[in-house]
């Protein structure tokens, strides 16, 4: 049981600065790059700088001072790109995918940021939920 990191997924190889990425922010313990695939005019990925292979990883086993950083770096972009309601923007989506059912492709916990047009339902709705 537990969490085993693979330290050759791509975005370790973006953190060591093996493979290149158009930053959006960065800080001690996190960084935010644009999406390769961009599934709205804005989609951008925040990820810790530690590894961690998902959400509840992250959450359970992160220090205080990198769960609170990766969290203000999301809004501060939500804020700086004017897609926060808050703020006169008109809204955004986040959302962190883990494992085999929610399709995660990348075993380092990241946060998509989706934003710039109308987004759609959450997810297309089956019989019996
Ligand atoms: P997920 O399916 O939630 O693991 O999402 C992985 C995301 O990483 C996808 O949206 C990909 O388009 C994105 N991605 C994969 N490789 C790169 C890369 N080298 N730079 C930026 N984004 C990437």
């Amino acid at each position: 049981m537990g969490y085993a990191y693979d330290d050759q997924n791509i975005f370790a190889k973006i953190l060591r600065g093996e493979i290149p990425n158009k930053t959006i922010a960065e800080t001690e313990h996190t960084l935010a790059f644009a999406d390769i695939y961009p599934q709205a005019p804005v989609h951008i990925l925040v990820i810790p700088k530690g590894a961690y292979v998902c959400f509840d990883h992250f959450a359970a086993e992160a220090s205080d001072a990198e769960i609170v950083d990766f969290h203000r770096v999301a809004a501060r972009i939500c804020a700086d790109l004017n897609l926060a309601p808050g703020g006169d923007g008109d809204g955004y989506r986040t959302l962190s995918n883990a494992g085999a059912h929610a399709v995660q492709d990348v075993p380092h916990y990241h946060m998509h940021i989706l934003g710039g047009r109308p987004l759609g339902p959450m997810l297309t709705r089956r019989e019996g939920a």
